[in-house]
């Protein structure tokens, strides 16, 4: 089932003083089991397109298909949790949101809020610390006694342990180290193959070049482009004219070749 974003327009406070347009007939559509990269300045409407795909915000104007909900501006609240389970929302810093007394308790929050049986959210938690790369020793510690990096790893378990269709993710590596960061794509790549769809907004262009095959670009609320990365990154001088980054250009060629490789056996 694809995703698809029918002339979406958000307003921020809408006839006040403080009215803000920021998302402006934006239509798209996304495969299923794809992996979107969301890029584009501050500013360009990345955090509020994301906020759109589980109904935490709704279109102003126009409509949104995904999961088997079509979302306008009527739509009530009332039957959200189904969409919610189905479709997660990660937001920066996740491990800010972690309250249990330990791991394995604020990994079994989300399966056992979503109707999981306590016995299969417990079974869930243990697969997940382990998939996240965490020995289940941690699992009785505190959470607020890992590391920073370790923290982010048991949130993100958190919302992969109901194991939703659709994972979208704002800025997941933020503050990671390198390995920590390859680590945390590498699941989501996974999670991916499996047969997940995986949405994240980054600011990094190697990640897009590396991991992404299906790339948005935001410019003041508008969608300027929807392309692979190859379309998007292929053309230096309208990258320039936008005032984007190009990924590293070792790693753009490598994807090429594998692609072209791809081809070629195929
Ligand atoms: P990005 O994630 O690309 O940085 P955002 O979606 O956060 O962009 O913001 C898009 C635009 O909407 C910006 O101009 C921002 O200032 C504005 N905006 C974001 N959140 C709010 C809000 N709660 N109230 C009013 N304006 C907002």
């Amino acid at each position: 089932m694809s995703i698809k974003f029918e002339k979406v327009d958000y307003i921020y406070s809408p006839k006040t003083p403080f009215e803000k347009k920021a998302l402006d007939n934006v239509s798209f559509e996304l495969k299923e089991n794809s992996f979107v990269a969301i890029i584009g300045h501050t500013g360009s409407g990345k955090s509020t397109l994301m906020q759109h795909f589980n109904a935490l915000l709704k279109p102003s104007a126009g409509q949104i298909k995904i999961a088997g909900f079509t979302l306008n501006a009527q739509t009530s609240n009332k039957h959200l949790k189904k969409l919610r389970e189905k479709v997660s929302l990660v937001f920066q810093f996740p491990e800010a949101q972690l309250f249990e007394g330990t791991v394995l308790k604020d990994i079994e929050y989300g399966p056992k809020n979503f109707g999981y049986s306590e016995q299969e959210a417990s079974e869930l938690a243990k697969k997940w610390l382990k998939k996240v790369g965490l020995p289940i020793s941690v699992g009785e510690s505190s959470p607020f006694d890992l590391s920073g990096g370790q923290m982010r790893r048991v949130a993100i378990a958190g919302v992969m342990a109901y194991e939703p269709d659709i994972l979208c993710l704002d800025e997941p590596a933020a503050g990671l180290d390198p390995q920590g960061k390859q680590e945390m794509f590498n699941l989501f790549k996974q999670y991916q193959k499996e047969g997940h769809t995986v949405i994240l907004v980054t600011h990094n262009m190697d990640d897009v070049a590396e991991y992404a095959d299906d790339v948005l670009v935001l410019e003041k609320g508008k969608l300027l482009r929807h392309g692979t990365p190859e379309e998007i990154f292929s053309n230096s001088e309208w990258l320039l004219q936008h005032h984007l980054a190009m990924p590293t250009a070792n790693l753009f060629a490598k994807k090429l070749v594998e692609n072209n490789l791809n081809i070629d056996l195929n």
